[in-house]
């Protein structure tokens, strides 16, 4: 982009985190002119540092957040309609002992979750023998019993990155590491200063604006939440350590101080354990884990699993930072993860995105686009409740045999008899990440040797460029560590390699 240049759109959105990305998805499809910002990577900060879930939060139900807990419950269902891919169900086992809460009222709050909102793919919650069941290996013989409900995973990185794919197939523009620096209402809209990270300026004017700028959300330049409104900063941290059950349950184990501690199976070999809650008053770009987060992650999974795990064990972690909407509760982890849309009081269209989670953010983003779209004269209605994403799309059309995401490994299996040349181990992991994008991936390929050199090993030059064309990847981070996790699988030195050949290997007409 040439310095100074300056842009015209409908709709500024500020923020490539999950809240952005899916309003711009919705508006584009709606028509409007969209240009979404984000200052650094998609998917950079808080959405892609959760604990991965797309669920309902059953501890919500125990702050009486019922509204909250069933807009998220009905939304679990659509979204893992829309990219089977990179969702799919998860079990949760909930081991039980008697200084807990009692059974009845964890009974109670299971028949509540099944209830509270239409439940086609998963199964109901049941009571269990753990003695007898596979989810009880690997515990310690007190927990006799437990419960067991489900809920679903969901690669939050890519779920971003497919927002914006679709928000681009619409004739949005996405633009990475492009940040807002200066907000001024000139009359009929905003006219915005955006700075690039390779040095460049250019002037934005749009008639609307979203800001979605998830914990920097207060901190725009120019606009501050009105009075009486301010977000909670929450830090939440999790470990990842070598798998530690053998078998694919999840767990939810209830910790003496009322929280509760997830271990998740991970990328196959790893569990996943998190999180912690901890107000936060830093950068948000500089939070990170500390050692009594690891040392409380070890201790909430030593008093369930026969397995001693201490800090050694962690092979990698992350921290993110909750936005959480500010409502003056007594404790970090009791503060509502609903969301607030407020408007930018006496000035052109803007609205603050205030909160939310994950798995709301389709619901989210249709609020905003539902308020926004009447004040620029356009009335094209919602959209995106039955839509795919991309990748999610041929796989649920694909013949009445793969209809949904319970039948993913059915559509994995037909791949294979398409690309017969292709490793399976290859196959599934681009099958996972991509879905039906497999076939652009694999484009004229007819053997191994079309992959291109593996610059790393598993990760070939076929895929490098896919990466840089369709889905803004430039630097070895957003590779390893966002567009894929191939990081907790390499040694720390492909970071340095990726990089390098980067570098060496840049692509013409990439911004
Ligand atoms: C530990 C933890 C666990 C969680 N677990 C779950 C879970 O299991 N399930 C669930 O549903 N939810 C979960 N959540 C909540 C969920 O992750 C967040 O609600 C969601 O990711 C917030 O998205 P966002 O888009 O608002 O913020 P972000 O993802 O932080 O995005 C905001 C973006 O705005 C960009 N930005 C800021 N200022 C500017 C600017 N001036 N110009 C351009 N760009 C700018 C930032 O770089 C950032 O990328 C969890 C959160 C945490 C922290």
């Amino acid at each position: 982009m040439s310095p100074q240049a300056t842009f015209d759109c409908d709709l500024l959105v500020i923020g490539g985190g999950i809240n952005g990305a899916g309003i711009a998805r919705d508006a584009a499809g709606r028509g409007l002119r969209v240009i979404l910002c984000e200052q650094h990577d998609l998917a950079s900060h808080t959405s892609s540092a959760s604990t991965k879930l797309i669920h309902g939060g059953l501890r919500y139900l125990e702050n009486y957040e019922f509204g909250l807990v069933r807009k998220a419950l009905r939304e679990r269902e659509v979204l893992l309609r829309s990219a089977p891919h990179i969702m799919g169900p998860l079990r949760f086992v909930m081991p039980h002992w008697h200084e807990q809460r009692p059974a009845w009222l964890i009974r109670s709050g299971l028949f509540l979750y099944d209830h509270l909102a239409r439940r086609v793919l998963l199964p109901a919650s049941e009571s269990l023998a753990l003695a007898k069941h596979p989810s009880g290996r690997g515990l310690q013989a007190r927990f006799g019993r437990g419960f067991a409900y489900s809920d679903g995973w969901v690669d939050d990185a890519r779920l971003v990155v497919l927002c914006a794919m679709a928000a681009a197939e619409r004739g949005a523009q996405v633009l990475t590491r492009h940040r807002v620096e200066h907000l001024a209402d000139c009359g009929d809209g905003w006219q915005a200063g955006i700075r690039a990270a390779n040095g460049t300026t250019l002037r934005v004017r749009a008639r609307a604006a979203v800001n979605a700028a998830g914990p920097w959300a207060t901190r725009l330049p120019d606009v501050p939440l009105p009075p009486g409104r301010s977000l909670r900063l929450v830090k939440g941290s999790h470990i990842v350590v070598p798998r530690l059950f053998a078998h694919d349950y999840a767990y939810l184990f209830q910790q003496p101080d009322e929280r509760v501690v997830f271990a998740i199976p991970y990328e196959h070999d790893f569990t996943l354990i998190g999180t912690t809650d901890v107000d936060y008053a830093g950068d948000p770009a500089k939070v990170g884990i500390d050692d009594a987060e690891i040392q409380y992650l070890c201790d909430a999974v030593n008093r369930f699993a026969e397995r001693r795990l201490a800090p050694s064990d962690v092979v990698w972690h992350y921290a993110g930072v909750r936005p959480l909407l500010d409502d003056h509760a007594a404790s970090a982890s009791a503060t509502t993860r609903d969301y607030l849309l407020e408007w930018q009081p006496a000035a052109p269209p803007l609205i603050h995105v205030l909160g939310g989670k994950l798995t709301t953010f389709r619901q989210l983003a249709e609020d905003v686009v539902d308020r926004l779209a009447p004040r620029l004269g356009n009335t094209v209605g919602a959209w995106t409740r039955q839509a795919p994403l991309p990748g999610g799309d041929n796989l649920l059309a694909n013949g009445p045999h793969v209809r949904n995401v319970l039948h993913f490994g059915d559509w994995v299996e037909q791949q294979g008899q398409r690309y017969p040349w292709l490793p399976a181990a290859l196959l599934h992991r681009y099958a996972r990440a991509y879905g039906s994008r497999l076939h652009t991936l694999l484009a004229h390929c007819e053997g191994r040797a079309d992959l291109g050199d593996a610059v790393l090993p598993g990760l070939h030059v076929r895929e490098l460029e896919y990466l840089r064309r369709h889905e803004w990847a430039r630097t070895a981070d957003d590779i390893l560590w966002r567009r894929s996790k191939l990081g907790l699988h390499l040694p720390a030195s492909a970071t340095a390699t990726l990089q390098d050949w980067l570098d060496r290997n840049r692509l013409e007409g990439l911004t």
